[in-house]
Parts: C-alpha cells; structure tokens; sequence
C-alpha cells in the first residue's frame, strides 16, 4: 500500500451517519478528521449569542462584518475524540442542541460565512492526511480530493438515528421535531444558491439504511484501501 496521504471527502444529507464513518476511517488510518458541519454550529452559535438570530431571521450583515473576530478550532480530548472550539471555549455539546440544528442552514447560506469557512477548511487540508465530512467537501473545498464519497438514506431513517442519539445524550425533544428538522435542513441545503448540497459527478454513492455502523464502517475502509492500493 502507498504511503502517500490523500484528502477524503464524506459528503451527504444531514444525520446520514456520515460523522460517525469519516470518524471512524481517520482514526483508523491516522488522519485527522475535520468535521465542517461544526464549524458552521459554531457560528451560528456565536451569532445567537451575540442577538443575531431572530425567529429563524439572521442578521447578515452584522454577522458578516464580525466574522474576522470569531475564532473556531478543534481540540483533541484524552478519551480520543474532538471538542469544537470557539474563541478559546469548548462549544461541542451546546452546538449539537435542537436550537441550533434549527438556526444552521440559515446561516450556512450566507456566501460570506462559507467563503470564510471553506477557506479555513483548506487551510486544514493543506497538508494532506484529512477525512473531512460536510454538503460542499467534494465539489466545492475540495474538488480534487483523491476520494469522495456520498452518503444518503431516507429522511426517516435519519431521522430515527438523530433522535436517539439526541434521546441518548438527554437533549429533550420529539421524533416528530427531528424529522422536520432533518427535511428543513435538506430543503435549504439543496437549493441554497452558493454550494448547494450535491454528489460531486466523481464521488461513489452509498446508501447506508439498511447497513449498521459496523457495515459501512467496512465499506469505507475498503473503499480507501482500493484507492490507496491503486496508487
Ligand atoms: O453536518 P451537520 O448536520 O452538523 O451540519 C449542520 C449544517 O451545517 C447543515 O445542515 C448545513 O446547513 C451546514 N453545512 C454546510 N456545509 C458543510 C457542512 C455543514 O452548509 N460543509
């Protein structure tokens, strides 16, 4: 096998199971994993609390003009995973609430807030070795990754998997909530205008509602191992 690092890209619908897999494969080879759906959390949290998100109404232009100030990182923890990290403070467990499940897409959708993050997500893989998962890795951070992939199922197959692991963390809400929020999310992902949510034409499609984690885990791995075998 070639020691050569690449960049793999794990695109897909919101709550596919495509955190839990890219996760997975970079501990596995070695790589660092970047999850950019935090990153955009992140700012929607800081513009939440800075007062710039009104019932689903965000302040564009306030939330622009302070994007140079608002600092997102990632932190390794002891146990293995990752805190995401805004302006120094440990935000991973707060941007996983409802509340900002419900506010993301809309700040996601401003061009401003993406070119910001995409060119910080490049800075990332600038030196190769990366699993980043998102909506716009392969087409849009980067669209010469050396794998892509994208990962879909049913909106009630995803779901059923965010509720219970939201039931699980003790975060209060209702299967019925959930569903709607997945399908919002998708509708605003698909037809925002800049980056929209889409299978680059090169990434290989999986579809994993009939596959439990140990399966598609599986089914990446030896995804990678073909390509990383071929070079
Ligand atoms: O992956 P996750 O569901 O945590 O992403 C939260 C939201 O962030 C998505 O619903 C989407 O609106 C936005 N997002 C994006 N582009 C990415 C990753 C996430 O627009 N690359």
């Amino acid at each position: 096998m070639s020691n050569k690092k690449i960049i793999i890209a794990v695109d897909g619908y919101s709550s596919s199971g495509k955190s839990s897999m890219a996760r997975a494969l970079a501990s596995a080879i070695g790589y660092r994993y970047i999850d950019s759906g935090a990153m955009y959390r992140a700012v929607t949290l800081w513009a939440m609390r800075h007062g710039l998100v009104d019932s689903g109404e965000v302040a564009s232009q306030s939330l622009i003009k302070s994007l140079p100030e608002i600092r997102i990182d990632f932190r390794p923890n002891p146990d293995g995973s990752q805190s995401t990290m805004l302006d120094g403070e440990d935000v991973e467990a707060e941007i996983r609430q409802m509340e900002v499940s419900n506010n993301v897409s809309q700040v996601a959708v401003i061009p401003e807030v993406r070119h910001r993050l995409v060119a910080l997500q490049q800075e990332f893989g600038r030196e190769k070795g990366i699993v980043m998962d998102g909506r716009d890795i392969g087409t849009t951070v980067f669209p010469n990754a050396e794998m892509k992939v994208f990962v879909n199922a049913s909106p009630q197959t995803r779901a059923e998997r965010r509720f219970k692991e939201l039931a699980d963390k003790g975060v209060a809400t209702t299967y019925e909530e959930v569903l709607d929020n997945v399908m919002k999310r998708d509708h605003i992902d698909e037809t925002r205008e800049e980056s929209p949510l889409r299978r680059a034409d090169d990434a290989v499609v999986l579809d994993n509602s009939q596959m439990s984690v140990e399966e598609q885990n599986r089914w990446l791995m030896s995804l990678y191992n073909s390509i990383a075998d071929a070079d």
